[in-house]
């Protein structure tokens, strides 16, 4: 991958202070005004120019941007890969990374990066902005600067977060737990299933109970996810059952996040159920996750959920949608073991589900 260092002039140097790289990906947070008044990529090299308030940190800062910034719309697995290779060549010279994320796949790569990056013990910190940094009122300095300091904010044990975040509008959350529910107000992101793990008012403060504890054995190791097939079914009253026998017939297909009603539940009708079974027969997993942004699925609790439960679908308890796509695309990406996928997906592996 080639990833361009961008020169800060004049440059973001205090020897004494934590080391942060800042990975710029792109989205409206690095957006500023030409002279003709377009919205078009700002150049970082003048980062200070636009917050000059960032000399005040204190922090030995690097940025590195992907070779053209993107639109988070355009984000892929080949962007996932970048941004896990990018942390993995960098990961020993840095305190903590900061990266710089269109909001609308944003919580679908902090997802991603949270199962990629196993054994994190640095904070990897993702933000971005509702308006760019060179328009008035934006937010993006106050997220970038909020970021910055959760990234270096350590105690007696080292880095107070080992995880992969969202910082947004005063709050950061689990990565893997957050969803954009808005996009007009600041505050774009929620974790209706888990606590923020810090809020920033006048002092940042972290909610410690609830922090992720890297398991003491792991080591890091940064896993790369290949191309595989996954579909995403979203139930609705009058969903066409030809339509549903149609994309499980689609060749190759590994995997669907059942998206169910309330608490897990789903059609009894013969054809719905012939349909989930004939899937399974061919060994696609069908990943139970609830249309409801608070709660879980409990299969079995409604009798249209118990024949799910049976038939062997597996319960994505409170997981969100996003994070059930990239613990799949995760999962098939590294292990074979069909048995071992499924056994895997029922239990949480960093946090992302109860
Ligand atoms: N479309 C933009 C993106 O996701 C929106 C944003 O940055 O907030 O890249």
């Amino acid at each position: 991958m080639n990833y361009r260092i961008v020169k800060i002039d004049p440059p973001l140097q205090d020897e004494e202070g934590y080391s942060i790289l800042i990975i710029y990906t792109g989205g409206t947070l690095g957006m500023a005004h030409d002279e003709e008044g377009t919205l078009k990529p700002f150049n970082f090299g003048q980062i200070i120019e636009e917050l000059p308030v960032l000399k005040k940190l204190g922090l030995l800062l690097t940025v590195i941007s992907f070779p053209e910034p993107i639109d988070s719309s355009n984000m892929d697995i080949t962007h996932w890969n970048d941004l896990g290779y990018i942390i993995q060549e960098n990961y020993d010279s840095y305190d903590g990374f900061v990266v710089l994320h269109g909001t609308d796949t944003m919580a679908y790569s902090a997802s991603a990066l949270s199962f990629m990056l196993e054994g994190l013990s640095k904070p990897v910190i993702f933000t971005g902005a509702q308006l760019p940094i060179g328009t008035a009122r934006s937010d993006a300095g106050q997220n970038l600067i909020a970021a910055l300091q959760i990234a270096s904010s350590h105690n007696d044990g080292g880095p107070i977060i080992r995880e992969v975040c969202i910082y947004f509008d005063y709050f950061l959350f689990r990565g893997n737990r957050c969803q954009k529910v808005e996009s007009v107000h600041f505050d774009a992101f929620e974790s209706e299933n888990y606590p923020a793990l810090a809020e920033a008012g006048i002092s940042i403060d972290f909610n410690y109970p609830v922090l992720y504890e890297t398991p003491l054995v792991e080591s890091f190791k940064v896993h790369k996810v290949q191309p595989v097939k996954i579909a995403l079914i979203k139930l609705f009253p009058g969903l066409d059952e030809d339509l549903l026998d149609h994309i499980l017939a689609t060749p190759g297909l590994q995997a669907v996040v059942l998206e169910t009603f309330g608490s897990g539940n789903a059609p009894t009708t013969e054809r719905f159920q012939s349909a989930l079974k004939k899937g399974i027969s061919n060994e696609i997993i069908f990943f139970n996750v609830s249309q409801c942004n608070g709660g879980r699925v409990l299969q079995g609790r409604y009798t249209t959920s118990k024949h799910l439960l049976d038939l062997g679908v597996v319960s994505g308890a409170d997981i969100t949608p996003e994070a059930a796509l990239a613990k799949l695309q995760f999962l098939l990406s590294t292990e074979s073991n069909y048995h071992q996928i499924v056994r895997q997906l029922s239990i949480p592996l960093r946090g992302e589900m109860a």
